[in-house]
């Protein structure tokens, strides 16, 4: 006998009315009117179900501590650094756990069951990464969190980064993280690049670093991440976060660029809802958006997730770990509004992403992780629309956080009637 029975799906590639059977954790059939019988059947007709939601881009010790020791008043990317400064030394173990434990319980409710984290490894007690470390083991039955050895105040430039970064990998930090555009030089930022590399090729990890998080055109350090990729044989293992400056770039130089980032197989992920809000704060008018070249990217084959980036921290004072709020964003940001692009968005925050952290038994088919979400939404376009509610949220088989359906009541005619923002038929 099975475990669970979804009745009626619609799925994210189109495919509509299926059965999905649940066995022991995993997807044992995915198939229309499904003959066999169990335990619990939920039906789902009409209903969008899709893998979980996948965050490849976090920041999980600074998440939820808005307003200490005190709000961003210009609402900038370097006052929301120097306030992480401020706040770090203030830090302790159990109040980043408890802040982490509650954004790890809002993305469960909103279907988001892979989280990939940096870690600022710059205080020399690395109290963030204990703390992250044990959350990481207590949240593991219900959701993936990644851990990436990020140095904030830069690995070549603070006296300190390399020591920790490598005590942090030593403790069990899953990933080798950079910030090159943040070191003294352009030439320190390279070097760093090629320092970083070199410890995760010697320690079979992979890299995701900061890269290129500036309007400046000439902040180039993506050439060499794609560089070092390829020289230590990398491929594949490597994801550039934010690239940002690619925004401003020459057009000729990108023509060069990016066939050389598909060469070294490099992972891409843009963060639209910061991107937008922190970049181009220098200029008058026209103001660039800072968001890199998503539709480019994608067309030439590159691997391109988006990534929340912050939830109500130093540097952004909204959110809700809401993936399809990011999707929303980067759709509008990147004028993604063809019907496959609008396709491929969704596939930014699920599919996409999924491949950035390298998730295991990812997807809707039989042998899968039986990880699942039910949207009250019919397809990918309605659930970009509706930011919908999310019904149910399978981990491994068993259901971990439901929410009802939304629905309004209106009493404008003669009966109350109601509304629930679904295509009318
Ligand atoms: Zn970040």
């Amino acid at each position: 006998m099975l475990d669970i029975i979804l009745r009626g799906a619609n799925l994210p590639d189109g495919r509509e009315n299926h059965d999905i059977a649940i066995a022991d954790g995993r997807i044992a059939a995915v198939e229309p009117a499904l003959k066999a019988e169990a335990a619990r059947e939920i039906d789902v007709r009409g209903r969008l179900v899709t893998p979980p939601f996948v965050d490849a881009h976090f920041h999980m010790d600074s998440t939820l501590s808005l307003g200490r020791p005190r709000l961003n008043e210009s609402g900038t990317l370097l006052e929301g650094i120097a306030l992480w400064s401020e706040l770090k030394p203030h830090l302790e173990v159990e109040t980043i756990k408890a802040r982490a434990h509650e954004l790890c319980r809002w993305a469960i409710a909103r279907g988001s069951l892979a989280i990939r984290s940096h870690v600022d490894i710059c205080d020399d007690e690395l109290l963030a990464v204990e703390a992250l470390l044990e959350v990481k083991r207590e949240i593991g039955p219900f959701l993936d969190l990644q851990l990436v050895a990020f140095p904030q105040d830069g690995f070549l430039r603070h006296a300190t980064a390399r020591e920790n970064l490598l005590r942090a990998l030593d403790k069990g930090v899953d990933v080798v993280g950079g910030i090159p555009h943040f070191e003294r030089s352009m030439a320190e930022g390279a070097r760093s690049v090629a320092e970083l590399c070199e410890i995760a090729a010697a320690r079979g990890l992979p890299v995701d670093m900061h890269c290129d998080e500036t309007d400046d055109p000439l902040s180039r350090h993506v050439e060499s991440l794609a560089y070092e990729t390829q020289r230590l044989g990398l491929e594949g293992r490597v994801t550039g976060s934010h690239l940002t400056s690619m925004h401003s770039m020459d057009n000729y130089y990108v023509s060069k660029l990016i066939p050389l980032m598909r060469a070294a197989r490099l992972h891409v992920v843009a963060n639209p809802l910061i991107n937008i809000t922190l970049q181009g704060r220098h200029d008058s008018y026209p103001k660039r958006r800072g968001m890199t070249r998503v539709k480019e990217l994608m067309a030439a084959g590159l691997n391109l997730a988006m990534g929340h980036d912050c939830v109500m921290d130093p540097w952004y004072s909204l959110g809700s770990h809401d993936m399809l709020e990011v999707a929303h964003m980067g759709l509008h940001v990147g004028q993604m509004t063809g019907t496959a692009e609008m396709g491929a968005c969704f596939e930014a925050v699920t599919v996409n992403a999924a491949r950035v952290l390298g998730l295991e038994g990812y997807g809707i088919e039989p042998g899968c992780n039986a990880d699942l979400v039910v949207l009250q939404a019919a397809d990918p376009i309605e659930a970009l629309r509706l930011k919908p509610a999310r019904l149910h949220v399978l981990r491994r088989g068993r259901v971990i956080a439901e929410t009802p359906p939304v629905a309004a009541t209106l009493y404008t005619g003669q009966a109350p009637s109601s509304v629930d923002f679904g295509r009318p038929d």
